[in-house]
């Protein structure tokens, strides 16, 4: 706790010495905090402001950082998420892949079935064109035979061609046996060669036409299995487009979450160089109060008044408690800490007596159980050799201001008023400089804790 004079206390000072009338008039301007004015009350608020802000600075970065952390596992979340939609998509990709070597290879096959087509087309029209020529043929053949027919008919066998007329066809001419002597052997031969040729034309057209059916219904089922393929390609790819849009809204997010780390990380940033400024100027603050308590420093004397008792040892101010849980020097939080806390392992202090470390004169005693700068019920005994003692957090004290006390005389009891986290006592020693300043000095250097 950071020594604190008041002007308002020092008028309190006033009012209850002046109670005492005129006997403690001299002692009034004699004591130490009658120094204290208003330069020095600015400087401590100062300091204490900024201790305030740099609390409040310290609170805000916390809550940055927990934002922070909070944005970085959501953006991790966010890309793990992603890696998830790209593994699908890459899944759906290899998918349509094959899809599409499958369709090209059906594709393929449709055309080489298109042109197994087209061939076998050209083939029977080559087949017609031997049956239209070989009728054709076949024609002529019975034409000339017919040409005999009439000759002989010319010779006069008038019935012979009459038979020849009647008959359906030329075969059923050929089985009359008595005409077969008329024509000539070798057209008959002819004509019969040429109807084989022509059966066995006619078959090959069937049979082509027979090829090119199954050709054509290869090519329905080919194009049934395309429509197929290209209908689970379109499933495939309506898929993927799903979890592209899936992936664009995630890493929409994502992008969101990335703008608000920077801005968290900035503003983080801007906190810590805050703080670091504000320590700074505490830092600079602090060196103006040690010069200015130096420059206006206490004028006590150096020759205790007999009535004090100073023995010229302090003592340890706490009987049986030896716990020193916050030396001289500075807070945890890096604030300077002007006294020595003395406290119970695992507390049961509260309500254990203190006591004043040297003989001496209480100057300063605030019971009140209000705030006072964070002391609490405090009170300051001067020891008439230059020192003085602070004793603050006090439940209850058992001084007032004015009064002669003995080195070791209970003054109070331990307590938890002002700004503590539990109870201690805050003990401070003041001593004056060689050039008459008085400044806030390690108490290690002066009380030993002998009840160890
Ligand atoms: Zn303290």
């Amino acid at each position: 706790m950071k020594l604190k004079i008041n002007r308002r206390l020092v008028f309190r000072i006033f009012a209850v010495i002046l109670a005492f009338s005129c006997v403690f008039s001299s002692m009034l301007f004699s004591a130490p905090v009658a120094s204290a004015d208003q330069e020095l009350e600015d400087l401590q608020n100062q300091y204490d402001d900024l201790q305030k802000k740099i609390e409040k600075n310290q609170k805000e970065l916390a809550e940055v950082q927990g934002d922070i952390s909070d944005t970085k596992t959501k953006i991790n979340a966010l890309n793990s998420e992603i890696s998830s939609i790209n593994s699908q998509i890459s899944i759906l990709d290899s998918r349509i892949g094959i899809l599409n070597s499958k369709i090209n290879t059906i594709e393929a096959n449709i055309q080489q079935t298109n042109a197994d087509i087209e061939e076998i087309e050209a083939n029977i029209e080559d087949v017609e064109a031997s049956i239209s020529e070989t009728q054709a043929l076949m024609q002529d053949t019975r034409e000339q035979l017919m040409g005999r027919i009439r000759e002989n008919y010319m010779s006069g066998e008038a019935s012979t061609l009459e038979m020849l007329l009647s008959s359906d066809d030329l075969s059923t001419y050929f089985t009359r046996k008595e005409l077969m002597t008329r024509v000539s052997e070798s057209d008959a031969q002819l004509i019969r060669e040429l109807e084989i040729k022509i059966a066995a034309l006619n078959t090959l057209e069937e049979s082509l036409e027979k090829d090119k059916k199954e050709l054509q219904e290869k090519n329905e089922q080919l194009e049934t299995q395309k429509v197929d393929l290209e209908e689970s390609k379109d499933d495939e790819n309506a898929s993927r487009r799903e979890q592209q849009t899936k992936k664009n809204a995630v890493s929409s997010k994502q992008y969101e979450a990335q703008v608000l780390l920077n801005d968290l990380d900035k503003e983080s940033a801007e906190y810590k160089a805050t703080i670091k400024r504000q320590r700074a100027e505490q830092e600079q603050l602090s060196k103006q109060i040690d010069a200015y308590i130096k420059e206006h420093g206490s004028s006590t004397g150096d020759t205790p008044d007999a009535a004090y008792e100073n023995d010229g040892n302090m003592a340890w101010p706490v009987k049986f408690q030896s716990y020193v849980s916050c030396a001289y020097g500075r807070y945890s939080d890096g604030s300077p800490h002007w006294g020595m806390d003395i406290c119970a392992v695992g507390g049961n202090t509260r309500g254990r007596p203190f006591n004043a470390a040297q003989g001496g004169k209480v100057i300063l005693a605030v019971n009140d159980g209000g705030w006072n700068y964070g002391f609490g019920n405090y009170c300051v005994i001067d020891h008439g050799d230059g020192k003085q003692t602070l004793y603050a957090h006090s439940d209850g004290l058992q001084v007032y201001v004015g009064q002669i006390v003995k080195k070791g005389q209970q003054i109070g009891i331990i307590g938890a008023t002002g700004n503590v986290t539990g109870p201690h006592l805050h003990f401070e020693v003041r001593i004056k400089n060689a050039d008459g300043s008085v400044s806030r000095v390690n108490p290690a250097n002066y009380v030993r804790n002998t009840t160890a």
